[in-house]
């Protein structure tokens, strides 16, 4: 993609050139005939006001959802020229429940020219298991960066709309419409709001995450669901200095859960995450964790939760002129749940295509343009998620081992600051170290992750058509700011600074 910002005059400039998606043969420029073709589309469709389409325009790309995976697909389909429109139900800055936690991978898959808005700059870590065996590895070059979400993902917009993007808060997607009786140019898919009135585009990007409804518009199928429960805790100056430059990430109770302290200033994001169905024991652990910590007389400004899921490996990436990314694509690491990079990553290669998808004369070009989108997510981050499966399977089983390594060997913690720092992927430790990727293909004869499917004990509920949670012990606080963690009480205890070891 061309790393240049087009000097776009916004959804009614129609003459730039096509960015070409990485790795392929740019088709032709699209010429004066096809650009009076689109317009005489959008006069033969017409305003109608009777059906709410306000079709005066048809955009080249929509894009639901203006979280990173949205922003991104926003810029790089108009930093390529094209008219963009990005809708998103919340007023901006919204709150998301994140850990902000911000490796290379992220770093690297900024628009140019994005400055960081970063909050603290991690340089070590604790590692503890459910309170116990702390220790500390330290780095003398930084490990990661801490954001605000809210503030991160506000900025990602504005460089969108600097691009070129139009950007509508405040505004619901409901559904989206292909061809048929509603929608009888088969070039056009109609965006549906929730008053009814219909936005009409030429390619769909949903990027509405992980309980939006174009991935069920799609048929995203997935293969793991996690609860992530956080707090964001002030704390007073000393408390703030103790936790400066340094995060806890403590291997949890139940199997694959983890628990994580990020600082950011005056505030330390406190949470956890576990298999979903567990949400009274993922509450449980939350509250012990904070408790252990000597958090609890701190009370939280804001306590939530959230679903993380993942797809499968044959999940569908597209549907029509309608293409997924991000969580609503169920793009996420497995082991970890960062998903950050995975949506600016997958974000951006899904406005490229739709670029394409826009372009495309005929339903079956269409369908080549999706599935070149399909087949560059799963070059890239459909392997990373399968290492990263048999990872999490390794961790429920052997957490203390996992421990042991990369507290106690070098090489370890070594991969760790390579990965965090963006040096180095999962996915290339295992092709390169032959011991690796033995031992990996041990655990897989072992237990059977090849699917895509999640570890043992990650069972998918059902999920509705419309994308809404059906049922589940833990759904209704899956959905916002449930104030249910707060105001734990305990003894304090904190993980020591025990046994720092190592720089790299
Ligand atoms: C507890 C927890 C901690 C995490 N910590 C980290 C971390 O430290 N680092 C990391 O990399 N990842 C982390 N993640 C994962 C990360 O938050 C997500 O993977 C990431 O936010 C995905 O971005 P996205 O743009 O795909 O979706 P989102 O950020 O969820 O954005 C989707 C947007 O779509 C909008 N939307 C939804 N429905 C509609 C609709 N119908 N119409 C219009 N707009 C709509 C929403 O309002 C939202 O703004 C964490 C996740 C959880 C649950």
């Amino acid at each position: 993609m061309s790393s240049e910002h087009a000097e776009n005059t916004g959804p009614e400039h129609t003459d730039s050139v096509a960015a070409e998606p990485a790795g392929t043969t740019p088709d032709p420029t699209p010429d004066a005939g096809e650009e009076q073709e689109d317009a005489r589309d959008a006069v033969a469709e017409g305003t109608d006001a009777a059906d709410g389409t306000s079709a005066d325009r048809i955009w080249d790309v929509v894009v639901v959802g203006a979280g990173p995976a949205g922003a991104s697909a926003a810029y790089a389909a108009a930093v390529a020229g094209r008219r963009v429109l990005l809708l998103e139900k919340a007023e901006l800055p919204r709150y998301k429940t994140c850990g902000g936690g911000i490796i290379g991978p992220s770093r690297d898959a900024l628009p140019p020219g994005f400055e960081l808005p970063l909050l603290d700059r991690v340089h070590a870590v604790t590692f503890s298991m459910d309170g116990r065996f702390a220790r500390t590895r330290r780095s003398r070059r930084m490990l990661f960066g801490l954001v605000n979400r809210p503030e991160f993902d506000a900025q990602l917009v504005e460089h969108a709309q600097k691009a070129g993007a139009e950007l509508r808060t405040g505004v619901a997607v409901t559904r989206v419409e292909q061809h048929g009786p509603g929608v009888p140019d088969r070039r056009t898919v109609a965006v549906v709001l929730a008053d009814g009135e219909r936005v009409l585009a030429r390619a769909v990007v949903g990027a509405d995450g992980s309980a939006g409804r174009i991935g069920a518009h799609v048929g995203v199928k997935l293969g793991q669901v996690d609860l992530g429960l956080e707090s964001e805790i002030p704390v007073p100056p000393s408390v703030a200095e103790d936790w400066k430059g340094r995060v806890l990430i403590d291997w949890g109770p139940m199997p694959g859960s983890y628990g994580w302290v990020f600082p950011k200033g005056d505030t330390l994001t406190v949470g956890v995450i576990s298999a979903r169905g567990e949400g009274a024991a993922t509450k449980r652990y939350l509250e012990d964790f904070v408790a252990r910590l000597g958090l609890a007389g701190f009370e939280p400004t804001i306590s939530s939760g959230h679903l993380t899921r993942c797809r499968t490996d044959d999940s569908p990436l597209s549907r029509g002129r309608v293409l997924v990314c991000g969580d609503a694509a169920g793009l996420l690491e497995p082991w970890t749940r960062e998903g950050i990079s995975y949506a600016l990553r997958s974000g951006r290669l899904a406005g490229e295509w739709a670029v394409r998808v826009a372009e495309a004369h005929d339903a079956v070009d269409a369908r080549r343009q999706a599935l070149n989108y399909a087949f560059a997510i799963k070059a890239g981050l459909g392997v990373e998620m399968a290492v990263g499966r048999r990872m999490l399977a390794v961790f429920e089983r052997r957490p203390g081992l996992l421990h042991a390594v990369i507290t106690g060997v070098r090489p370890a913690w070594k991969a760790f600051t390579d990965i965090t720092r963006g040096s180095a992927t999962l996915g290339g430790m295992v092709r390169s170290n032959g011991l690796a990727r033995r031992a990996l293909e041990l655990l897989d004869r072992r237990m059977d992750t090849s699917a895509g499917h999640g570890p043992a004990g990650r069972g998918v509920p059902p999920r509705a058509q419309d994308g809404t949670e059906r049922s589940g012990d833990d759904g209704s606080r899956a959905k916002g700011q449930d104030g249910g963690v707060t105001g734990s009480t305990g003894s304090a205890g904190t993980p020591g600074d025990t046994g720092t070891t190592g720089n790299a």
